[in-house]
């Protein structure tokens, strides 16, 4: 799809036209990973964070309670996510020097010594070494959503860390390239409505998806927090700037599909915030075919406050059960095993895979 048409599509208003991008999505997604939603125990591991970006909830400078989960905490939620039958478990975090090298080693070492589980990391940007370790302990994917791929744009929400050397124009793009290099399978994204995000830039965001050759991807609308400078400020809005609405994202997610037809593509937990459930049901049937039901305890999540809304209370079993049930009724079935990326699985599998026309 060239870049006239990602834009045509970014900029329609279009109720009809939407629902033909979605069911053209649904038809790709079919073909090329198949009827399954694969389900992934998402763990919030840490809400420290020793970034300040603007968007988020979890920066360093807001007065909010921390936590930092210990090995046994993490280790029982993995035992649940075998139990409720998950091939995947995600460990997130703000980006905390606290969760050290060796102990997320550990983690890793112990999770696979006792579970079959697939373990995805998500813990921000990190040294080489550290994602190298981690590799070698067991990892299997890496989720590091770019945010935009406008560096300039990354710049203001995003600061970069202190210590970055002024060459490093785009430090997330880098080491998507870095994991991709270490044999992860990688997870890419952005957020859809930034305040200052036009259609020209979702537009490249798109493109890079593609030119990154991503595994996964995870995309949401932009949710303004109160306690965040976005959140606050009266944005800098210009006439081109791209909707933070649940209809833009799935737009986005539909295109994100035609662009990567072999990448897994979660219907994000921030469609489920501005959507509820039906917005979660929704993105699943054009394009996306992954779901991270939250596993941490309940007293943690409430405080994994990225932005407002976002966490429910409900237990696992009780999600789970109802995440069942919507599925089936979607006509799709619930994924089994670790549920690799079939873009990965097209990458290592020697000989490669046959290509689907
Ligand atoms: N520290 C990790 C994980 C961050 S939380 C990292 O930086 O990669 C995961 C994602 O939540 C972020 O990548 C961002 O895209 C999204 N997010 C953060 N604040 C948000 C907000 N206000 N609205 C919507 N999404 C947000």
């Amino acid at each position: 799809m060239d870049r006239p048409t990602i834009l045509a599509w970014l900029r329609r208003r279009d109720p009809e036209r939407w629902a033909a991008l979605g069911r053209e999505a649904d038809a790709v997604r079919a073909a090329h990973v198949g009827d399954a939603v694969h389900l992934r125990g998402l763990v919030e591991i840490s809400n420290h964070c020793a970034r300040t970006c603007l968007y988020c909830g979890l920066r360093a400078q807001r007065a909010l309670p921390r936590y930092r989960m210990g090995s046994e905490e993490i280790l029982d939620c993995a035992r649940r996510a075998e139990e409720l039958g998950y091939g995947t478990l995600v460990l997130q975090a703000g980006e905390d020097p606290g969760l050290t090298r060796a102990f997320v080693s550990e983690l890793l070492l112990a999770i696979k010594a006792e579970t079959p589980l697939a373990v995805t990391l998500s813990l921000g940007e990190r040294p080489e070494a550290d994602l190298a370790a981690w590799r070698d302990a067991g990892a299997d994917r890496y989720l590091l959503r770019f945010e935009t791929s406008d560096s300039d744009l990354l710049r203001q929400i995003h600061p970069p860390r202190p210590e970055a050397p002024a060459s490093d124009v785009h430090p997330r793009l880098a080491l998507l390239r870095r994991l991709r290099e270490l044999g992860y399978e990688t997870g890419g994204g952005m957020m859809v409505g930034i305040p200052g995000q036009t259609h020209e830039s979702l537009a490249d965001d798109l493109q890079a998806l593609a030119a990154l050759d991503v595994d996964m991807i995870g995309l949401g609308p932009f949710v303004a927090h109160p306690e965040t400078p976005l959140g606050l400020a009266a944005a800098p809005v210009g006439p081109d700037q791209v909707p933070a609405t649940e209809r833009m994202a799935r737009t986005v997610v539909s295109l994100a599909r035609l662009l990567c037809p072999w990448a897994n593509i979660p219907s994000t937990t921030a469609l489920a915030t501005l959507g509820g459930a039906v917005g979660q049901d929704a993105a699943l049937a054009c394009g996306a075919n992954v779901v991270m039901p939250n596993l941490a305890p309940a007293r943690y999540r409430r405080l994994y406050e990225i932005y407002p809304g976002k966490s429910g209370q409900a237990g696992a079993a009780t999600v789970d059960a109802l995440l069942r049930l919507r599925i089936e009724a979607l006509g799709r079935t619930v994924g089994v095993g670790p549920g690799a990326s079939p873009n990965w699985l097209r990458r290592h599998a020697a000989p490669p895979a046959k290509e689907t026309p």
